[in-house]
């Protein structure tokens, strides 16, 4: 028995087996839905119909039936979720219909202000996401190196994650070659050569190679001070670039890395903070702590 209403916030069903497809050929409304499918049999495991009408008109329904263990059995209840003109058909096929962040993906890009999003996907399997309210993840980076590490290790688990409540992420990044124009001095110092930053018209040195002092500007973390006075006795003017120490201002729950952090995850008031090479394990831990912390009762339906 299912508690699903119309009302229930980004609802993905469990198995996209659970929802079934039919064609009707007259206009679909409340009335010639529950008329058509009401003591019509159905398949044991249907639990879903995604009626599509004349036109491009998609609908959603919750069917059940008495009898739970016949392979076919009459229709005994309908609800209509989702009428034509709030219900959307997508077709996506490089959407993983069985990711529930995959289906809040495309509900938004694709299908803003539709009550439900109706995704035919990867293998044309069709699968649907009922009043798309994704967990807004704002992940705090620096760039260079583009694609910025933890954002595209966010994306990737998501990309795949079954069991998690829909999440969609957004960038906010710190520039590091737009944050030396501003500062306008001729050397700047910044952690690694692996991150190729450059700066117009500026000398950049890297602090990993331990290069002969300079008067530079640091672009880096507490962690870059603490090596540079212990590489040369001073800690130099200079920018701090830590993600750790951005605020978000948009409600949107923050993931930030932290050069301070070697092995483990911190929440702070605000943010989750791992450490600045974190393991995809990790980052999916934080993505956990963050579905907990926003989304405790969300489940697949
Ligand atoms: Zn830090």
């Amino acid at each position: 028995m299912t508690m699903l209403g119309r009302a229930t916030r980004n609802a993905v069903p469990s198995a996209y087996r659970g929802v079934a497809i039919a064609h009707l050929d007259a206009p679909l409304t409340e009335q010639s839905l529950v008329g058509y499918f009401l003591g019509r049999e159905s398949y044991r495991r249907t639990r879903f119909i995604v009626a599509r009408g004349p036109g491009d008109e998609t609908a959603l329904l919750h069917v059940s039936r008495d009898d739970h263990d016949s392979l076919f059995a009459p229709i005994t209840a309908v609800e209509v979720l989702a009428l034509p003109p709030e219900s959307a058909y997508v077709v996506a096929p490089d959407a993983d219909t069985a990711v529930p962040s995959s289906l809040a993906a495309v509900a938004v890009h694709r299908a803003p202000g539709a009550k439900a999003v109706v995704v035919e996907g990867r293998y044309r399997h069709v699968n649907f996401i009922l009043n798309p309210d994704p967990i807004r993840i704002t992940v705090l980076e620096v760039v260079p190196p583009r694609p910025a590490k933890l954002a595209d290790q966010v994306q990737r688990l998501l990309d795949v994650a079954e069991d998690l409540v829909p999440m969609v992420v957004d960038v906010q990044a710190t520039d590091l070659g737009e944050l030396a124009t501003e500062m306008t001095s001729p050397t700047y110092l910044m952690p690694c050569r692996g991150s190729d930053a450059t700066v117009v018209g500026a000398q950049v040195r890297y602090l990993d190679e331990r290069p002969p002092r300079e008067d530079w500007v640091l672009l880096g973390c507490d962690r870059s001070r603490e090596i540079h006075e212990w590489f040369y006795g001073d800690v130099p003017p200079g920018a701090d670039v830590c993600p750790r120490k951005v605020a978000v201002a948009d409600g949107s729950a923050a993931l930030a890395k932290c050069c301070l952090l070697e092995s483990s995850i911190e929440v702070d008031e605000d943010k989750i903070v791992v450490p600045w090479g974190a393991s995809m394990a990790q980052v999916r831990e934080a993505l956990t702590l963050i579905a907990r912390a926003r989304e405790p009762e969300w489940s697949a339906v």
